[in-house]
């Protein structure tokens, strides 16, 4: 039983659980706070200066708190939106390291990868072309 948890804990799969829980819960800590500190009041700026979560309606002497539904939608739209444009640019650096200029090309006689700087193929032992730019 012992043996079979520490098993467990020393697996590498538990601490990079861990490690995604704590680096997801300060990513959250950052997302919600540009979403509560900047976009929020942007938003009350284009309601007019009123607060969304104030928002309410009565009827007879029932109160209809509609407001902080309304928050928690919003909320959970510029959330969204936030992660949207930070998986997006993750994504375009991504791309970019991808696009890295090739070190390689083909022999046009033998059709094997050699440098790039190549003159002569080592494989065939072609002259090649200089590079044309
Ligand atoms: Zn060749």
């Amino acid at each position: 039983m012992i043996k079979e948890f520490k098993e467990f804990i020393s697996k590498g799969n538990v601490m990079d659980m861990a490690v995604g829980i704590i680096i997801g819960g300060a990513f959250t800590a950052i997302v919600n706070a540009l979403v509560s500190s900047i976009l929020m009041p942007l938003v009350g700026l284009i309601c007019g200066g009123q607060n969304v979560a104030d928002l309410y309606f009565k009827i007879a002497d029932a109160t209809f708190n509609y407001g902080a539904l309304l928050q928690a939608i919003i909320d959970f739209v510029l959330i969204a939106f936030v992660l949207f444009l930070i998986i997006k640019a993750m994504n375009k650096m991504r791309k970019k390291k991808e696009a890295a200029p090739p070190t390689t090309k083909k022999c046009p006689y033998c059709i094997t990868d050699i440098a790039i700087e190549a003159t002569r193929c080592p494989n065939c032992t072609s002259e090649l072309p200089a590079k044309a730019e």
